[in-house]
């Protein structure tokens, strides 16, 4: 062909300290099949879907082809998985590179499930294809949502058997971040005590990520200082849409701000904040209401692994480092209101508000209400709302919230404005994603996991074609459960 596909590989992470990473390519597959491919996602790359979304695009996202200035390697880093210390490193995923944009920004193209690498222990580095398409459809979701997340490019079936449980079909997915580098990645580094290389990496991630923090009198207090406030907006983001993680370990916790490493990881339907959707979760560790006070027990490891560039004496970095892990709550708690403002079509602010907020989630929690189709319904209008649930309980709120809309300086119109670029109309739900699923992977069936795709392009639209998406499981529909790392 004549046209180029577009690659334009830089590779700074492969000049970071040898102990980072190590070098080496995918193991190529026997049959790669695009399955999915993200044009638009594609096209903001500086990449030419023309080329790419066939067979040559195929043989680039199984890993059979590395593109032209790409330097793959795998990323080594450790991490605290349900509170406890391992090392671990990308053990089935391989950096290719950074593809640097028309616009000059630039991004890690990651292909996960690429083969063995030398941090895979027992594993074997490869991925099946549900849970593949399924970070395809959560990332891409979450993306339209307007919550900061890893892009998904292309998914490509293998042709080749992985086994879990049981046998499965094999997949590549390739991921597309600001960068992967996880707090896990910094206690990889200060665990191993070598400190000129955790400095490198600090600068690095600054460089890359914080350059205005590079100017402050502690650069290494600044960039804790940064990642804090990215957290908090991070996990105000999650709970104000009902999202789940699942498996918040450090390793998963990604420096830039983030979402990254879709695994067990669902919406809420009912509204209840012991929700947990992963099978391995037994203690409720990544439960939906506990997600902000692991955010903060993970970013105080992440402030442990900086403490020897805080300050040469360790006390006084201590002291240092203690002073700013508290504001993480705070800001996270001011992201959280204002959010929950918005989600209310509340434009000022009022003392009582959080109350109010308060109130309507208790009512919700004690009803089983639907949490994404309460507020939608809140936003198109009360009638809809007043059949959510407990109607004497609601009505008594509703009163409250009608004479709050009243008291603000803003019309009806405008609050409903606010509410619906604030309140989705659709989300992911578990029972269409396992559905889209259930087709692709069973049936070689992608359609019903394009529509679902489109319907979730543009959360806040309101469009008719999106109501099918809307509702809810039926009650009796099992709950459901996942796996991690399949
Ligand atoms: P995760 O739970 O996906 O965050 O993965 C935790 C760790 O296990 C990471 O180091 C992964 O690279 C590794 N891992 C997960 N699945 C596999 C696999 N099939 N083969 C090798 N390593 C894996
Ligand atoms: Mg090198
Ligand atoms: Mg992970």
């Amino acid at each position: 062909s004549l046209i180029e596909p577009g690659w334009q590989f830089d590779n700074s992470y492969a000049k970071l300290p040898q102990m980072l990473y190590s070098s080496l390519s995918p193991t190529a597959v026997h049959a790669p099949q695009l399955v999915a491919f993200n044009a638009p996602l594609a096209v903001s790359l500086g990449l030419q879907p023309s080329v790419l979304d066939g067979e040559d695009g195929a043989a680039v996202f199984a890993g059979n082809v590395v593109p032209e200035g790409a330097e793959p390697l795998a990323q080594a880093y450790a991490g605290h998985q349900f509170g406890h210390f391992t090392m671990l490193g990308d053990g089935r995923a391989i950096l290719l590179g950074e593809q640097i944009t028309p616009e000059g920004k630039r991004y890690d193209i990651q292909l996960k499930g690429a083969g063995r690498t030398p941090f895979s222990r027992g594993g074997d580095g490869r991925a099946a294809l549900g849970p593949m398409l399924r970070e395809y459809i959560i990332s891409e979701a979450m993306h339209a949502l307007g919550i900061p997340t890893t892009r998904s490019l292309a998914v490509v079936s293998t042709g080749e058997p992985v086994y879990r449980e049981s046998e499965l079909p094999g997949a590549v997915l390739t991921r597309v971040a600001a960068s992967h580098i996880r707090v896990g990645t910094f206690q990889f580094v200060s665990a191993s005590q070598r400190y000129p290389e955790l400095q490198a990496l600090a600068d690095y991630t600054l460089e890359r990520h914080y350059p205005e923090a590079l100017a402050a009198d502690n650069r290494y207090l600044a960039l804790l200082q940064e990642v804090i406030k990215r957290q908090a907006s991070l996990i105000a983001h999650w709970q104000l849409a009902g999202f789940v993680h699942g498996v918040m370990n450090t390793d998963n916790m990604a420096i830039s701000g983030e979402t990254i490493d879709y695994g067990p990881c669902a919406f809420l339907d009912t509204f209840d904040p012991a929700t947990v959707f992963s099978s391995i979760d037994s203690q409720g560790r990544y439960a939906y209401g506990n997600q902000p006070r692991i955010a903060a027990w993970n970013l105080t490891r992440f402030a442990e692994a900086l403490l020897p560039l805080i300050d040469e004496d360790s006390e006084q970095a201590v002291k240092l480092a203690e002073q700013e892990l508290p504001r993480f709550i705070d800001l996270y708690h001011e992201h959280w209101l204002s959010g929950m403002r918005a989600k209310l079509g509340l434009i000022s602010e009022e003392e009582q508000d959080e109350q109010l907020i308060e109130e309507l989630l208790a009512l919700m929690q004690k009803h089983r209400a639907d949490y994404t189709n309460t507020f939608r319904a809140l936003t198109l209008g009360t009638q809809e709302a007043s059949d959510l649930f407990g109607a004497e309980e609601f009505a008594q709120w509703q009163e409250l919230w009608t004479a709050r809309l009243e008291r603000q300086p803003a019309t009806r119109a405008e609050a409903q404005a606010l509410m619906r670029s604030s309140n989705p109309a659709v989300i992911p739900r578990n029972h269409r994603v396992e559905e889209a699923l259930a087709a692709a992977v069973d049936e070689g069936d992608f359609g019903v996991m394009e529509r679902l795709l489109q319907a979730l392009k543009e959360p806040y639209a309101y469009s008719p074609g999106q109501e099918a998406y809307a509702a809810a499981p039926e009650p009796s529909s099992c709950r459901y459960r996942t796996y991690c790392g399949t």
